[in-house]
């Protein structure tokens, strides 16, 4: 199916989506641009190590490393814009905090040609980066559901049949994923890795953003180092702790957020660039119980107690993981839904079945195939049984215009999507043919190659 020459145009009513400055930071740090580029000058650059961001005064990302045309690599600091120009108008180039910048990334490039050049007078590299190129957006559109020219073959193919073409597409998808992952250890190692990708499943689609800037800005090695601190760094990182009036709250929560200020100002100085803007965060659109400073809560025990987590993970199998999340507790989140709210009488788990789902078939599957050389070659193995074994627990938005598209009301279209692995095959072949599509489906081959499985 992959193999099929098409020409990759844009989908029509898409329009393209630039991203904050904070966002585009983020997946660049994740690796999502890449690591390879040309530069305005037509240089190849070559990213050796992102680095780590910066807490203090200066450019974004400090402690990086890039090699250009391959020479010896240079280590320095790296600044990201949305705006080439902005190298000017925020003032780097008379800023010394800026001297050391090795690189100088931006979305958009002016008419006119510019440098950027430091105080000291010195040419440093630009990049231009294109966000409409990413594989993902943190916030896919989604086009208007209709029925498609591939739901006639799929109607007349065999039920069997349309799961191994599900199951096929599960397959190639869990493979990239896994191929991200391991691209991803090979930067940041396995253990931050696995955390940055844990705390952005914990973000749902809505606070993915703030909770990948977290994990970023305030690494599990730097929590581990503060491990008594650990929950306040991250309640005061996610700008949650910006009052230490205890009035306004209520009293149950009084004597945990005296805890957590006592945790987080000693740290708060040296961490107050880190702190984020509370517009990051999405708070209206999710349920009271996924509201994210629970999800926090999680994330912080997560952190503080990691050895449990790389135990259960260790054992590749999905019981341990989900007595491990179902087993997480928490004094004051097991009954309040946020810092502020009145107390719940009823007991509510930290993280729900549909969460334990969606970290096992994004997270951990994944980076159990990233390390499982012999799965990695063979879908026949154990992980892969497993994996197709696990049931789906929730539908959403993309994944029933995508199934509207492809199976329309056929009568066996619920039974097409009972696991996470046919979610996920439909899932991928709605992002590798219908997203791609601007033909109003004439010219797609999906039907074609469909029909021919007959
Ligand atoms: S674009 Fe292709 S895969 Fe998508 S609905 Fe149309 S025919 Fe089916």
């Amino acid at each position: 199916m992959r193999d099929v020459t098409r020409v990759h145009e844009r989908a029509l009513f898409v329009s393209p989506r630039i991203p904050s400055e904070l966002e585009l930071q983020a997946r660049w740090f994740a690796g999502d641009f890449g690591k390879h580029f040309v530069s305005t000058a037509g240089d190849e650059i070559e990213i050796f190590q992102f680095g780590t961001w910066n807490r203090e005064a200066g450019p974004d990302f400090r402690d990086a490393a890039i090699r250009i045309n391959r020479s010896e690599p240079v280590r320095g600091c790296i600044e990201i814009d949305l705006l080439d120009r902005s190298w000017e108008t925020h003032g780097h180039a008379t800023n010394p905090a800026f001297d050391s910048t090795v690189l100088h990334v931006f979305v958009e490039r002016s008419e006119r040609e510019f440098f950027s050049r430091t105080k000291s007078n010195r040419n440093v590299p630009q990049v231009c980066i294109n966000p409409t190129t990413l594989p993902q957006v943190f916030n896919a559109n989604v086009p208007l559901a209709r029925p498609g020219r591939c739901q006639a073959p799929l109607k007349d193919l065999p039920e069997e049949r349309v799961f191994s073409v599900l199951d096929a597409a599960a397959q190639f998808r869990l493979r990239q994923k896994a191929n991200r992952i391991r691209n991803k250890i090979d930067t940041h190692g396995r253990d931050e890795t696995l955390f940055q990708e844990i705390a952005s499943a914990l973000g749902y689609k809505e606070n993915k953003l703030p909770f990948t800037l977290l994990a970023q800005r305030l690494p599990l090695r730097l929590l581990r180092e503060n491990v008594r601190d650990c929950e306040a760094l991250l309640f005061g990182g996610a700008g949650f702790l910006h009052t230490h009036d205890l009035d306004v709250y209520k009293k149950s929560a009084r004597e945990y957020v005296r805890q957590l200020w006592d945790g987080w100002w000693p740290h708060r100085d040296e961490l107050q660039r880190f702190i984020l803007p509370a517009n990051t965060w999405r708070l209206s659109s999710t349920r009271p119980l996924n509201h994210p400073q629970r999800r926090l809560a999680a994330l912080g025990i997560l952190a503080r107690d990691w050895s449990r987590l790389q135990r259960a993970s260790g054992k590749n199998s999905v019981a341990a993981a989900n007595d491990l999340f179902r087993a997480l507790e928490h004094p004051f989140w097991n009954f309040h839904y946020t810092l502020t709210a009145a107390p719940s009488a009823k007991k509510m788990a930290l993280i729900g079945e549909s969460r334990i789902a969606d970290i096992l078939a994004n997270v951990l599957f994944p980076f159990w195939l990233a390390h499982d050389v012999a799965a990695a070659a063979s879908p026949s193995t154990p992980l892969w049984a497993e994996y197709a074994k696990l049931p789906a627990q929730l539908s959403n938005r993309r994944l029933e215009t995508a199934a509207t598209r492809l199976f329309g009301n056929d009568s066996r279209r619920k039974d097409f999507l009972k696991t996470v692995a046919h979610q996920q095959g439909l899932l991928q072949i709605y992002e590798d043919f219908c997203m791609q599509d601007n033909s109003d489906c004439a010219q797609c081959p999906f039907p074609e190659q469909m029909a021919n499985w007959m």
